[in-house]
């Protein structure tokens, strides 16, 4: 297997993946749940601490100065990685699943109605399915899901069937988490403001493998988290439209989003700060901006070929194991292998691999309805990043082959 990314170089910026005198060495393959973090990530966030710690966008004395310059500039370098056309349609959240609720809270609990239509699909994390679920249960709307063919990848003639003029959302996640299809995301975004509805991405794990331009993508809101492309965690981002934004109200109150109290009324702040209450995560935004630089030095096709190579050679290897089943089928996927092996409990390979150092997921990947879909309780997940090799691969493979060899 050949790749043109320099992944020697690349590891060698991560801590985590550093061999060890006193540890057996590390085979991380859960990138899907969170990626490791490059010492530039690691060193912002401290940097941030020990060189410009205080409060944003409240107090007049110089540190607070540096902090809130530092906040800002990292929301627009947000704003050019996904190329949204001001930093004030970049909402700093908790993560995706924070920037879904806060849609669901401010737009849908505002404007969704009884008898109006919510459109998700088979693929979604739990995260794009229970706000929806929720809302349209207090507001006596319809969730309406699309369905996935046998090789996982959503059904464009049903997608097409349930879309209609009482849809008034269409969630849908970018990429499936659980088994890694890549919907086409332009066409179906087209396609439902054909409908007249407004479209959420989820683009929770395009992020790290693929180019997000909003404004190309056209898309209402977009959400990603921080944590899953090399960033850390608790901080996250919502993407919306910014007409959208200065119709929708605040969700949570306090601090920071309002712009006059007395006790009789609020004026609210002006976007985006009038959707974010309390002090934000300062210190994760500067990790997320340095992450988004780490990002923004490779080319993502590239990464994403190089992932995808790492999948099939993985698949390739394993696929004679007796009894194995993939679940990751669609054609169009990025580099997530999802199986399962007759015979053997997911649990108990989870376990019997991380006593080998390698790092898998296993269950139902906070996508049940999903798994529920496949008629299986969950798989086993390898999911590749921009620093895994071929070798760890091969000691993936080979510790597998060991696990479900027949005792004798
Ligand atoms: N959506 C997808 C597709 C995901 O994979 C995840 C996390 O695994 C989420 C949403 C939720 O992300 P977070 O837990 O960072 O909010």
């Amino acid at each position: 297997m050949t790749t043109s990314l320099n992944v020697k170089a690349i590891r060698k910026l991560f801590p985590i993946l550093q061999p060890s005198a006193n540890s057996q060495p590390l085979v991380y393959l859960d990138n899907a749940a969170t990626t490791q973090k490059p010492l530039t990530v690691i060193q912002a966030i401290n940097d941030y601490y020990q060189n410009s710690n205080a409060n944003v966008h409240r107090a007049s004395h110089q540190l607070s100065t540096k902090a809130t310059l530092g906040f800002e500039k990292a929301r627009q370098t947000v704003q050019q990685f996904i190329n949204a056309s001001t930093s004030a349609e970049v909402i700093w959240t908790r993560g995706a699943t924070e920037a879904i609720n806060l849609v669901a809270y401010s737009y849908g609990y505002h404007f969704i109605k009884a008898g109006d239509e919510i459109l998700i699909t088979s693929l979604e994390h739990h995260a794009n399915i229970v706000p929806w679920q929720q809302l349209a249960k207090a507001k006596g709307a319809k969730l309406k899901v699309v369905s996935i063919n046998e090789a996982g990848e959503l059904n464009k003639q049903d997608f097409s069937k349930k879309l209609s003029k009482k849809t008034k959302l269409v969630c849908l996640s970018h990429i499936s988490n659980a088994i890694g299809t890549i919907n086409p995301i332009h066409q179906l975004i087209q396609e439902a403001h054909d409908a007249g509805a407004l479209v959420l991405v989820d683009a929770a794990q395009s992020a790290a493998h693929t180019k997000l331009d909003v404004q190309t993508l056209s898309c209402d809101f977009l959400v990603f988290s921080g944590h899953k492309l090399y960033g850390p965690t608790g901080i996250g981002v919502l993407y919306a439209k910014r007409a959208l934004l200065d119709m929708m109200p605040p969700w949570q109150m306090g601090g920071e989003m309002i712009e006059q109290v007395t006790l009789e009324d609020t004026r609210f702040n002006c976007v985006p700060f009038k959707f974010e209450a309390g002090t934000p995560n300062i210190a994760g935004a500067f990790g997320l901006a340095s992450a988004i630089e780490f990002i923004n030095q490779l080319d993502l096709n590239q990464v994403k070929q190089h992932e995808i190579a790492l999948a099939s050679y993985a698949e390739s290897l394993i696929q004679h194991l007796p009894g194995i089943r993939f679940y990751s089928k669609a054609n169009d996927r990025i580099g997530i292998i999802s199986f399962l092996i007759k015979g053997h409990h997911p649990q108990d390979i989870g376990l019997l691999l991380d006593q080998k150092g390698i790092a898998v997921r296993v269950g139902h990947h906070c996508a049940m309805p999903l798994m529920q879909h496949l008629n299986i309780n969950g798989t086993i997940r390898a999911s590749f990043a921009v620093y895994n090799t071929t070798q760890e691969v091969e000691q993936f493979a080979n510790a597998l082959a060991d696990i479900c060899q027949p005792a004798t």
